[in-house]
């Protein structure tokens, strides 16, 4: 048993499990749900079909964590060469697009290539915010037509409202001559972050969860409703009680922060102010072969109520029934930018609309499976008032030595895999100071 309790059964949870567990100390973990998983769960549908929680794919380069997950699910997984593509009013080019305009009209292509070789050095110390950096870093015509008006789709709020600290490798610079090829052929070398990934062969992503019981006494369907660090004393909505000694926490700060008892009002206030995305995901089953070469799609046009798309059984093609395939669309709100003002099964037909709008379907398919699911929590927003309100949640949060992890813990734009690493971390610390 271990003095270490943990909150939430996703990724960040099995990380701290793991590392518990490898130090001889099996925790608890609660959550919510009355299944483990959390964000890595899929769906297996009646007739075949398996959906993950908006696309998942594992594309970490990081050796160890390579090897642990492949260890997780007994090296029993597919290796693919990742194809992303993008829409843009009709024209599909490949990605990322800034070095792949070939395709797109003439002068669109003229006036992108001719600002970007006329940028100069910016001093990246001076950079304001996200549109800042993108006019600096592509020129005004490519962060006007691509990045910003995706960013709004995907972040729901405009880039002039964004900082950059999330960017990391996802927006890649190409230096002129490679946009110039990229203008001129559609055989350009592969540089997007992603270049090849894995997936579980069987049951969707959510097989890389399958041995967390080992590592984990699961306390499934415990939502924590209160957790009061002066007593040590979390209580849970079924009527349970439980003194701790040490927690880590992968619960949404948004909402573990009013959860507890005697929070200043400045840390509430703050938390008030961290935005993320939620997402209602529209998934499709499809009685026909593959619809196209990608593996996902990043859609720019406004009018088309989708930001993404992925094909989930191309992922594996035990995710779907033989001779059929799978659609997953991608739609972004926020409660402080872009509230939702629909039921989730009230975007399938739009979203049926619209991929016959860019000929995805044809119109004469039989769409044998459709399913709307909404997700609460999907991306960080790194608005403006991200990381001074974080300061503060944080600060408050070690001060009350409670470890938050994960991607909804950390507040930060992170993957699975750095969700399982800020989980070992964080009951690493918790260990080493019991
Ligand atoms: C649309 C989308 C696509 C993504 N695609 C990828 C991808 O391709 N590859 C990749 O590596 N990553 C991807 N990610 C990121 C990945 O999902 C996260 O990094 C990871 O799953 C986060 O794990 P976590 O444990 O931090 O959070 P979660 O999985 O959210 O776990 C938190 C857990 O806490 C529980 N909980 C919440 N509140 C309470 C409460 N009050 N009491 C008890 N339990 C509670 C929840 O039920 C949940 O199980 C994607 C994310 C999204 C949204």
């Amino acid at each position: 048993m271990s003095d270490i309790t943990i909150l939430g059964s996703g990724m960040a949870g099995y990380g701290a499990a793991y590392h518990l567990t490898n130090a001889g100390q099996k925790p608890d973990v609660y959550d919510k749900n009355s299944y483990y998983g959390g964000h890595t769960n899929s769906y297996s549908y009646e007739g075949g079909f398996v959906f993950d929680e908006g696309p998942h794919i594992s594309f970490t380069k990081d050796e160890r964590m390579q090897n642990i997950l492949a260890g997780f699910i007994d090296n029993q997984f597919e290796r693919l060469q990742a194809s992303a593509n993008n829409y843009y009013q009709g024209h599909w080019i490949k990605h990322p697009a800034q070095c792949n305009l070939h395709g797109l009209p003439v002068e669109l292509i003229t006036q992108i290539i001719l600002e970007f070789s006329q940028l100069t050095e910016t001093d990246m110390s001076e950079i304001k915010n996200y549109e800042h950096w993108l006019r600096a870093s592509f020129g005004d015509t490519f962060a006007e037509t691509f990045p910003m008006p995706y960013g709004e789709k995907y972040h729901t709020t405009t880039a002039s409202n964004m900082s950059t600290e999330w960017l990391g490798p996802r927006l890649y610079k190409p230096d002129l001559e490679e946009v110039i090829q990229g203008a001129l052929t559609a055989e350009t070398k592969d540089v997007h972050y992603i270049s090849n990934f894995r997936y579980p062969s069987k049951g969707g992503f959510k097989s890389f969860l399958n041995k967390l019981p080992d590592y984990a006494n699961l306390q499934l369907d415990h939502k924590l409703i209160a957790l009061d660090p002066a007593t040590q004393v979390l209580t849970f909505k079924n009527g349970k009680t439980l003194d701790y000694k040490k927690v880590i926490s992968t619960i949404p700060l948004t909402e573990l922060i009013p959860m507890i008892k005697g929070v200043p009002n400045d840390v509430r206030a703050a938390a008030s102010l961290l935005s993320c995305t939620s997402c209602v995901i529209v998934n499709l089953g499809i009685n026909a072969e593959e619809l196209t070469d990608a593996h996902w799609t990043y859609i720019y046009d406004e009018d088309i109520c989708f930001t993404r798309l992925s094909f989930p059984s191309k992922f594996s093609p035990q995710n779907a029934p033989d001779g059929c395939s799978s659609i997953q669309a991608e739609l972004y709100f926020s409660d402080k930018y872009k509230p939702r003002t629909r039921e989730c099964d009230e975007y399938i037909p739009m979203v049926i609309a619209d991929l016959e709008k860019i000929g995805i379907l044809k119109g004469d398919e039989t769409i044998t499976l459709k399913d709307a699911k909404l997700l609460p929590y999907a991306n960080i927003v790194f608005d403006l008032d991200r990381a001074a309100a974080l300061d503060t949640v944080q600060g408050y949060l070690r001060d009350i030595d409670i470890q938050a992890c994960g991607r909804y813990g950390e507040w930060a734009y992170i993957w699975t895999d750095e969700s399982f690493v800020s989980g070992e971390k964080a009951a690493e610390t918790a260990l080493s100071s019991i």
